[in-house]
């Protein structure tokens, strides 16, 4: 089966389990895994951030965010299709009590102009702002990257509100492998960020929150003390996290070329919409139109041919590429699209 839902279906190698058979631990929640502690500061490190601490999901990383910077009551500036928006069940508004504000974006990316519409004033009257979230890449979008330059202009805007900054960088990996921009150029513009270890990397479980405000880690550690995500002999899970760290970045690479072969397979079948050349990293949405089956048909129907995807929504689909998906797999998801799509 060519599993192309997500890049959290890898599975960790024989290498990377060997790495966490023999991983040092202790109780983390003590502070005493050696093992946590290496990840948290080779990240941090990596980041150029002071601190990063490491949490079970992604979803636990934005949602610590959430409530570290804001008050019950306040609002979040968010785009439409965000993961927080779409995938967290609501847990900013159920967790921290703040209401989220979207904003429609061109392919998950929102400009400068308008977050600086969507704050609001500091009247009397009006629900107060009380932080931005960014998502790069941007899932939903279509694996999209935000420019640089737009990430500084937004920052400067909100530094002129005096409004933090968060970002979710589950696949931010992807972002940096693709520009060849160091990490620590988009991470300077956010008060605090998570990355993933278990989408394009590879491992089985684990993100990492990271901030410059040690003050603010104090009060991560009570938040994710509350939210239930300290772990103790963690450093098991943390092993496969620096395993992937030192072994799975610069392969992301193959996963996007591999992308741009499928989009450009599926640009070429006239029931499908896609623009290839919107394929930034590894993940590609294109819809279906005029086919005559219904989109959870047309799913049913790859599966039938071995090839797994998504139906987003509409006539939407998203397939992801990732390293248990080789070249000649790419090839064959090729031939399977093109068979069962063109009928
Ligand atoms: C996967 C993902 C997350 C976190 O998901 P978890 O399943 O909670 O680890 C957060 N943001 C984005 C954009 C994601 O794709």
């Amino acid at each position: 089966m060519i599993d192309l839902r997500s890049d959290t279906v890898t599975k960790p190698s024989d290498a990377m389990r060997k790495a966490m058979a023999r991983a040092e631990v202790g109780d983390d929640v003590y502070g005493e895994d050696p093992t946590v502690n290496r990840l948290q500061d080779m990240v941090a490190a990596m980041f150029g951030k002071k601190a990063a601490l490491f949490v079970p999901s992604g979803t636990m990383g934005n949602q610590l965010a959430i409530r570290l910077h804001t008050q019950p009551s306040q609002e979040v500036i968010v785009e439409s299709t965000a993961h927080i928006v779409r995938y967290e069940q609501g847990a900013a508004g159920a967790l921290a009590g703040v209401q989220l504000h979207w904003i429609a974006g061109n392919r998950g990316l929102i400009s400068p102009e308008q977050v600086e519409a969507a704050i609001r004033p500091k009247e009397p009257n009006t629900v107060q702002t009380g932080l931005i979230c960014l998502e790069n890449t941007h899932n939903s979008g279509g694996g999209t990257i935000y420019p640089l330059a737009t990430i500084e202009r937004i920052r400067s805007v909100a530094a002129t509100h005096g409004i933090p900054m968060h970002l979710d960088g589950a696949r931010l990996f992807n972002a940096i492998v693709a520009t060849t921009l160091p990490p620590a150029s988009y991470a300077q513009h956010f008060d605090t960020l998570s990355v993933c270890l278990s989408k394009g990397l590879g491992a089985p479980a684990g993100s990492l929150l990271m901030m410059n405000d040690l003050t603010l880690l104090d009060r991560a550690k009570r938040v994710r003390r509350m939210y239930g995500g300290a772990m103790r002999q963690s450093g098991i899970l943390a092993a496969a996290g620096i395993y992937a760290l030192e072994h799975h970045i610069d392969r992301l690479k193959d996963d996007h070329d591999h992308a741009k072969r499928l989009a450009r397979r599926l640009q070429q079948i006239p029931t499908v919409r896609v623009n290839a050349q919107d394929v930034d990293t590894n993940i590609v949405i294109f819809d279906v139109i005029g086919h005559r089956h219904n989109p959870p048909t047309i799913v049913a129907a790859l599966k039938q041919e071995g090839l797994l995807i998504n139906a987003i929504g509409g006539v939407s689909f998203r397939a992801v590429t990732h390293m248990d998906i080789s070249s000649a797999m790419t090839d064959e998801a090729c031939e399977i699209f093109a068979r069962v799509l063109a009928d």
